[in-house]
């Protein structure tokens, strides 16, 4: 017997039945600390009064009438994320791994209308995460995402985590791009050190290929820029974000440069819901938020707060946490003990994490967080510490 509910994921037997600020509650009256924040989605936490009215006001007034005609949220939108960006264009989709697609497929489009169709290639890394469709997981070139599924989708080269030379030397004539993350996220919170994201820039430069950067966790203000790449100086050519554009609603968006999206012409890709009037309420009231000229400063001087308290945390528990690493609010907790064994110890003192690749534990608080709830969370992972520690000595 199956579920209704096709079993892809193993979930936990907890429900949530309304949420607030950083908090979860279930119907039975419990109340856990979101630090898993949906991963990486709920960036101003759960019932933002601001998004509930935005998203309310547009349900009552108009929900969809898809890209036949001018969607004005949408135009709004687009140039919002033109001026506070490198790009000049973007298309919305629905999810992470459609802008993913949309920015593979706008590399690809960019060579043949530069008259090189035979430059189809994009270079990967190890540990990479890109999304779970059938090119997507080419990309991030993960076995386990790959096994049964059939034969590979063609033209990706994966190399080692930022490997600068493995990279040079896997630029062949058909190359047309290089695509990663500026911080793994499922890989592990893994950063790419921003002289590693200069020299990518570089060596895409010079060998007449795009750099596209998957921001879809790292975007949206997480790593206390609005992206992370503003931390190494640099600028893509194509990049992918969803997640917290929406902080739940469902968008994906690719941005380009005029110059690489110039071959995405009418009729090259589309998506019936991409963009629609609801979720564009919803985009466009995140952006309000976040580019108040407060709130990243705010995210950074908090993830600075809060990344000593974890270091300091990380010493008095050497058994357990190996490492804190990350960037702004993305933060890993490298484990000595199965990274599983203290998600599921924080869960008892009901702070929800996520786990990632490299035995990490991920706390992906709220971007809004109140100094409040990190004390919470401190005393929450200091108690599950200790009780790995006490399990550990019996
Ligand atoms: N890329 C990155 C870096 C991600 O973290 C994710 C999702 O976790 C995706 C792509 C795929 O996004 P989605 O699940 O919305 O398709």
């Amino acid at each position: 017997m199956i579920a209704p509910v096709m079993p892809t994921y193993a979930r936990k037997p907890l429900e949530f039945e309304r949420g607030s600020g950083a908090h979860l509650y279930t119907a039975d009256g419990e109340t856990y600390l979101d630090f898993a924040g949906g991963v990486a989605v709920s960036a101003l936490g759960h019932g933002h009064p601001g998004l509930v009215q935005a998203l309310t006001d547009q349900a009552a007034r108009l929900w969809h009438v898809s890209n036949l005609f001018d969607i004005p949220g949408q135009k709004r939108l687009a140039q919002r994320l033109v001026e506070a960006t490198f790009a000049d264009t973007v298309f919305f989709g629905n999810s992470g791994a459609e802008a993913v697609e949309c920015a593979i497929k706008t590399a690809r489009r960019y060579h043949y209308a530069s008259g090189a169709p035979e430059r189809y290639r994009v270079i990967t890394f190890e540990g990479a995460f890109h999304g779970r469709t059938l090119a997507t997981i080419a990309a991030g070139g993960q076995a386990k995402l790959l096994d049964g599924f059939g034969p590979k989708v063609d033209g990706f080269d994966q190399v080692p985590f930022a490997d600068l030379k493995a990279v040079r030397a896997a630029i062949g004539e058909e190359t047309a791009a290089i695509l990663l993350e500026p911080v793994q996220g499922e890989g592990g919170v893994r950063v790419v050190e921003p002289e590693i994201l200069r020299q990518l820039r570089k060596l895409a430069d010079d060998a007449g290929i795009l750099l596209i950067l998957d921001e879809i966790q790292t975007g949206m203000g997480r790593t206390g820029r609005l992206f992370a790449h503003e931390w190494a100086g640099i600028t893509p050519d194509i990049m992918a974000i969803a997640k917290a554009l929406g902080c739940g609603f469902p968008i994906g968006a690719c941005l380009a440069t005029a110059e690489a999206a110039k071959g995405m012409t009418a009729g090259t890709h589309g998506s019936t819901f991409g963009g629609n009037p609801l979720a564009m309420a919803v985009g466009n009231t995140v952006l309000n938020v976040m580019l108040e000229p407060e709130f990243l400063p705010r995210v950074e001087s908090l993830s600075i707060a809060l990344r000593q308290k974890l270091a300091r945390l990380a010493d008095e528990h050497r058994d357990i946490i190996g490492e804190v690493r990350g960037l702004g609010l993305m933060i890993g907790l490298k484990c000595k003990v199965p990274s599983g064994d203290l998600i599921d110890a924080a869960g008892k003192e009901k702070l929800l994490t996520v786990p990632a690749g490299d035995n990490v534990c991920r706390l992906l608080p709220p971007l809004n967080i109140m100094p409040a709830d990190v004390d919470e969370a401190l005393e929450k992972l200091h108690r599950a510490c200790l009780a790995l520690e006490t399990a550990g000595r019996t």
